[in-house]
């Protein structure tokens, strides 16, 4: 089952991402989270995409579908898997915009394979814009906690590295803003085209983690229950 996650920053995309992806046994891949490790390394890709992350801009559409595609690739290759056909991923950030959406289809496409569902977390703005300026991150192992929904055990420090927790240099609220407008800008698109190819499920998401989880669990099973049915028709 390959999936995707939308919703704005401060959606809860990446907390939800990770528990449907343990559950379910898919990949996680999340494009925030790949651009943070390569920013991390010495390469030359780090000098690519560090303008746009800083300021919360969308790196390039081209760089963007490489770094997928090469970690799918990886991945399929890390379990032993010969095609795109036969994997399971969940992608989280991605697609950031209609382009990626449709460059990206035609991608699967050519190996087999499809997005076969669109999870869009509705969430209201003034709720994603405070949990993005609690949100705490390890400089270390780059695991992300929230002040208030999701703290440390101890004060500011990383429950695994006991490093002192950082603020991403990208939920500044100059930085936010920027981030919640391009999100503006883009999102009904997407969600149009996944609308359109009826693979898109929306949940409310100003709720508690465990509630937003069990609604997505709720209707994942529906989505496939109808796919099995109409496979067998
Ligand atoms: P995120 O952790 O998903 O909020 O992503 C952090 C930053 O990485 C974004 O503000 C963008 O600069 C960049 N980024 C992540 N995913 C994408 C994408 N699909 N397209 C373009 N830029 C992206």
């Amino acid at each position: 089952m390959n999936i995707v996650i939308l919703g704005s920053p401060g959606s809860g995309k990446g907390t939800q991402a990770k528990l449907i992806a343990k559950e379910y046994n898919i990949t996680h891949i999340s494009t925030g989270d790949l651009f943070r490790e390569i920013l991390k390394k010495n390469c030359p890709l780090k000098n690519k995409i560090k303008k746009y992350v800083d300021r919360g801009l969308l790196v390039p559409n081209e760089i963007v579908v490489k770094v997928v595609k090469h970690k799918i690739q990886q991945e399929n290759s890390k379990r032993g898997r010969m095609h795109e056909s036969t994997a399971g991923f969940l992608l989280d950030g991605f697609p950031r915009n209609k382009f990626q959406a449709e460059t990206f289809d035609k991608y699967l496409e050519k190996n087999n394979s499809q997005i076969d569902l669109a999870i869009f977390l509705k969430v209201n703005k003034k709720i994603s814009q405070k949990r993005l300026q609690a949100r705490r991150i390890c400089p270390k192992c780059l695991k992300n906690y929230n002040l208030i929904t999701d703290p440390p055990k101890v004060d500011e420090l990383c429950n695994l590295c006991k490093i002192k927790l950082k603020q991403r240099i990208d939920d500044t609220s100059t930085v936010i803003a920027q981030r919640l407008k391009i999100y503006d800008q883009e999102i009904q698109p997407i969600v149009n085209y996944y609308r359109s190819k009826k693979k898109l499920v929306t949940v409310e998401a100003n709720k508690s983690i465990e509630e937003i989880f069990q609604n997505i669990t709720h209707l994942i099973k529906n989505f496939t229950k109808c796919q099995k049915k109409d496979t067998l028709n």
